[in-house]
């Protein structure tokens, strides 16, 4: 099994905005696109233009349609990827070291010359956030776009990952949530940005950023299903839609 670093020079992640999603998959676009001839190219696609579309997306945004107790009717989209978590259950469970967090910025990768494609790891991540990839054996996830944030051969304001360059909304922002002085940790502490499923223990780098309406007593259903899920009660640490989506992805993983 594959050890964690004691502790990462920086925290590396993604702020995601509940609020100013519109769920244009922009970001999921430019993911894909950016990352097929990237990092961990090629991403592949299954039955691209038949009816069960599926393939490699480390980014995938899910809209459901929320529904409040007065019979109101709201969207939410919510944006799904790796959230680089600190105590990352899908590096200590691979057998051969090929998952692996980074001292240098606590970014969470696979080196797929070492992979086996036991997919322990998508079994052990709670957030659904690992892609095995069919036709290459081997797993993918989100890289935070490790040879974009550091290519000197792009401006500046483009070192950035593709998904957060792409946003319409700017609903996504990305900096080091380990330093309690960046924008984006700052954005944090403003906003009471969130974990998801913290009582999993992972840690997730990555933070939600709340819906900023009364959102605490909000019943919520899926756009697919007719049946209501009910809030958690008992979910520490998240609230309102959060408490939601916590809910949502347990029960779909
Ligand atoms: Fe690993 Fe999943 Fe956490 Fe990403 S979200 S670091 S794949 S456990
Ligand atoms: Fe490690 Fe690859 Fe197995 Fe995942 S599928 S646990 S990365 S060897």
């Amino acid at each position: 099994m594959t050890s964690l670093p004691n502790q990462t020079k920086r925290k590396l992640g993604l702020v995601i905005d509940l609020d100013t999603c519109v769920g244009c998959q922009a970001c999921v676009t430019n993911c894909k696109e950016w990352n097929t001839g990237g990092h961990m190219a090629p991403l592949t696609d299954t039955n691209p233009y038949q009816a069960e579309v599926d393939g490699v997306w480390f980014n995938r945004v899910h809209t459901y349609e929320v529904s409040t107790p007065e019979g109101e009717s709201r969207t939410l989209h919510f944006p799904r990827s790796c959230l680089h978590c600190e105590d990352a259950a899908c590096v200590t469970v691979c057998p051969t070291g090929a998952s692996y967090k980074r001292t240098s910025d606590g970014i969470v990768l696979v080196d797929e010359d070492k992979c086996i494609g036991c997919k322990l790891c998508s079994w052990a991540c709670p957030y659904g956030a690992r892609e095995y990839d069919v036709f290459e054996g081997v797993m993918k996830k989100c890289t935070l776009c490790v040879d974009r944030i550091y290519n000197k051969n792009l401006d500046k304001e483009d070192r950035v990952p593709a998904c957060v360059l792409t946003c319409p909304t700017g609903a996504r922002h990305f900096g080091d949530l380990g330093d309690p002085r960046s924008s984006i940790s700052k954005l944090v502490s403003a906003r009471s940005g969130q974990d998801l499923m913290p009582e999993m223990g992972y840690v997730p780098t990555n933070k939600y950023l709340p819906q900023r309406e009364k959102t605490a007593s909000l019943s919520l259903a899926t756009h697919h299903a007719t049946a209501r899920l009910q809030p958690l009660e008992d979910t520490a640490g998240a609230t309102g839609l959060l408490k939601w989506v916590d809910n949502a992805l347990e029960k779909s993983g």
